[in-house]
């Protein structure tokens, strides 16, 4: 498992200077989002054995909530392949319970896990910064002891909701390292306490700090916090250069399916499961407005919305509306709480639904924001 998940991680490395490299040569904004799932949809479809092998190994379907903030990526910080979990992104992952869509859409995959007999976990996330509170989070005013007692609250309510279905663990993510740390109450254990460690080692140290748990499901976590150990001590080795890890994004991913997009300081993905939808990308934009304002003048920047489907016919149709509708929607928030941006002819729009089974985008339409 180690030499295959260095592998992967090379390859995330790789391509993140790729996307970089790109910006910097000007190329259109939305023809790099088309060219990123160009590449990922054909690593998703390469990866599909893998993750078949995954899933019938650990058999726990796992789902994470995050913020909005792209560097809180699963994949990238563990080396698994993408479609493993499932993800929840809201601003600052300050989810509540109550929220309508989230109630459904998340109560329906839990009883699908227990219709065929899997049961669930969730990575409830918060980040933040080791070196500088400012690389912190955003959505909590680089408030980390809020944001862990947000999540910490959240995964109690859930605990009392799902009982034996679901095992919530709030999950602090250190984006300097990405290092991935599991709480329970005063105890926790990090991808940096298991760096070097054979899996049986592993396995024994996460149950020191989950005594109630079974084992079968800490054999299910464990591939995650052993790729994040292998992660932790490769970006040890091969630090990263933490002056452009503040906010440089310039894509407001809006909707659902975005697990293709997540790139370092790239894209602010927003779930259409937030009821304060209007807020959400009222602060989205306000990022980037303010990226812009500090980037070079011919900078633009993008609001894709993008809805996925797995049958065409009916399911395709409402995704396409769906997407179209969402943007629509994005827009006349912008226009009217951040009117400068969108007169400014840097905004550009993309609408795409995104096919699950292959995540191959199809863009229904695209241009100028306000044009
Ligand atoms: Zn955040």
């Amino acid at each position: 498992m180690t030499s295959e998940t260095k592998v992967v991680l090379a390859t995330e490395i790789s391509e993140s200077d790729i996307v970089r490299k790109k910006i910097k040569s000007k190329k259109t904004i939305n023809q790099l989002i088309i060219d990123i799932n160009t590449e990922e949809s054909e690593l998703y479809i390469a990866d599909d054995e893998r993750r078949h092998i995954h899933i019938s190994k650990h058999p726990t379907q796992i789902s994470c909530f995050k913020c909005m903030d792209g560097r809180v990526h699963i994949p990238s910080i563990t080396g698994t392949p993408i479609g493993l979990v499932k993800p929840y992104r809201a601003i600052g992952g300050k989810f509540k319970v109550f929220w309508p869509a989230l109630r459904k859409r998340f109560h329906t995959w839990v009883e699908l896990g227990l219709d065929s007999g899997k049961r669930s976990l969730a990575f409830v996330t918060y980040h933040c910064s080791a070196s500088n509170p400012h690389l912190g989070c955003a959505g909590w005013n680089y408030q980390t002891d809020q944001a862990k007692a947000h999540i910490t609250n959240f995964c109690e309510k859930l605990s009392h909701v799902y009982g034996y279905a679901l095992t919530a663990i709030p999950t602090r993510v250190e984006t300097d390292g990405d290092i991935i740390t599991l709480h329970n109450g005063d105890k926790e254990v990090s991808g940096a306490n298991l760096i070097g460690l054979t899996s049986e080692k592993a396995h024994l140290q996460i149950a020191e700090v989950f005594p109630r748990m079974e084992n079968e499901l800490i054999e299910d976590i464990l591939p995650f916090m052993m790729g994040n150990a292998v992660r932790v001590a490769y970006l040890r080795d091969n630090p990263r250069d933490l002056s452009g890890l503040d906010h440089h994004e310039r894509v407001i991913a809006l909707g659902q399916g975005f697990d293709w997009l997540a790139r370092q300081n790239f894209a602010l993905i927003i779930n259409d499961i937030d009821p304060n939808l209007d807020f959400a990308i009222e602060t989205a934009a306000k990022i980037v407005k303010g990226n812009l304002k500090s980037a070079s003048k011919n900078d633009v920047a993008t609001l894709f919305t993008n809805i996925p489907y797995r049958k065409p016919g009916m399911e395709q149709r409402e995704a396409e509306v769906a997407a179209r509708e969402l943007q629509e929607f994005a827009q006349d928030v912008i226009k009217e709480r951040h009117p400068d941006l969108w007169k400014s002819g840097k905004l550009m729009f993309l609408i795409g639904v995104t096919f699950e089974p292959s995540k191959k985008l199809t863009v229904l339409d695209q241009g100028v924001v306000g044009a």
